[in-house]
């Protein structure tokens, strides 16, 4: 069976939209509307202390600038909070989480152990196997139970075959101890939730993905098929910075640059069709798969953009 595809853009709104995010959204847009499927947005403003409701405002105008529609409305990652509690207690009764009561002094004494006898300092918890009998009254973390051997393996439509050692991954905290969710957690549940059939990002996740993997498989959830898109470099081959000028969409739109050449210009960024360059919506839309992704960072570069430009 063909299901349908959901793809989604998942920001954290901690600032204007980014160039490397418009063009994360705009691959989703073009992969779920080519496939008669669904777009979906959802903010991930689960950290409090970094997200605002400007940068919230600042993303959906660049967005739908960009012509970047969504279906539904935008999810607020934090008001979902609850149900991620509830998914953690779920692996609790499970047997796949377990209440961790090591206080941050106990943990960093591990590691300096772990160090001045050169062994891994990924934290193991002394309560993964306690008994609940002997569990005291005390605040305390819900970390996932996960498997110590084997490999955890992510098939990526862009990266390939990737395989983590289970020994290189922690048990990682799902729950803290205030009951809000980490937002490893919070992503899983929420892609779930949303039904979220393709997770195509910034390669900078790639790790999360091993991770968020295992509470998947925890859960016996589908896991969802990745695909981890290289970063886009500034025309000199480093990280995008403040350096390589503008990085927002709002500051393209500011120069008058026409949507539509922006749209072309990102979804040439990381992505080809054969030798086109210039292309239409509709043909974007039709040709856009995620075979076409290339595994180097994309390279800016702005007489491209002001070739497409005049061409638009
Ligand atoms: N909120 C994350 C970010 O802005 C994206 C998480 C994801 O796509 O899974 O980098």
């Amino acid at each position: 069976m063909n299901a349908a595809v959901v793809t989604r853009f998942a920001p954290s709104p901690t600032g204007f939209l980014h160039i490397g995010g418009a063009r994360t959204a705009l691959f989703n847009w073009l992969y779920a509307r080519g496939r008669g499927g669904k777009f979906l947005l959802r903010i991930e403003d689960t950290d409090r202390a970094r997200s605002t409701p400007e940068a919230t405002a600042a993303i959906l105008s660049g967005l739908t600038w960009l012509g970047l529609d969504w279906d539904g409305e935008a999810v607020s990652q934090f008001e979902q909070a609850p149900r991620h509690a509830e998914v953690a207690l779920e692996m609790l009764a499970r047997g796949h989480a377990y209440k961790c009561f090591a206080t941050q002094d106990e943990i960093e004494a591990f590691r300096e152990a772990a160090r001045a006898e050169g062994r891994s300092t990924l934290y193991q918890s002394p309560w993964r196997d306690a008994d609940p009998a002997t569990h005291p009254d005390l605040p305390h973390v819900i970390r996932l139970k996960a498997p110590r051997d084997g490999e955890t393996v992510i098939e990526d439509a862009v990266q390939g075959r990737v395989v983590f050692r289970n020994d290189q991954l922690d048990d990682m905290v799902c729950l803290r101890s205030d009951g809000t969710p980490t937002y490893m957690l919070a992503v899983v549940v929420d892609d779930h939730d949303m039904g979220v059939t393709h997770v195509i990002r910034g390669d900078d996740h790639l790790n999360n993905a091993a991770r968020q993997t295992q509470v998947y498989q925890a859960m016996g959830w589908d896991v969802p098929r990745f695909a981890h898109i290289p970063l886009i470099h500034g025309e000199d081959g480093k990280k995008l910075s403040k350096r390589h000028g503008a990085l927002g969409v709002e500051d393209y739109q500011k120069m008058g640059y026409p949507a539509a050449a922006i749209r072309n210009y990102l979804a040439r960024l990381g992505w080809s069709h054969g030798d086109d360059e210039f292309f239409s919506d509709a043909q974007a839309v039709e040709w856009f798969d995620l075979g076409g992704i290339g595994k180097a960072p994309a390279r800016l570069d702005l007489k491209k953009l002001d070739h497409l430009t005049a061409q638009h």
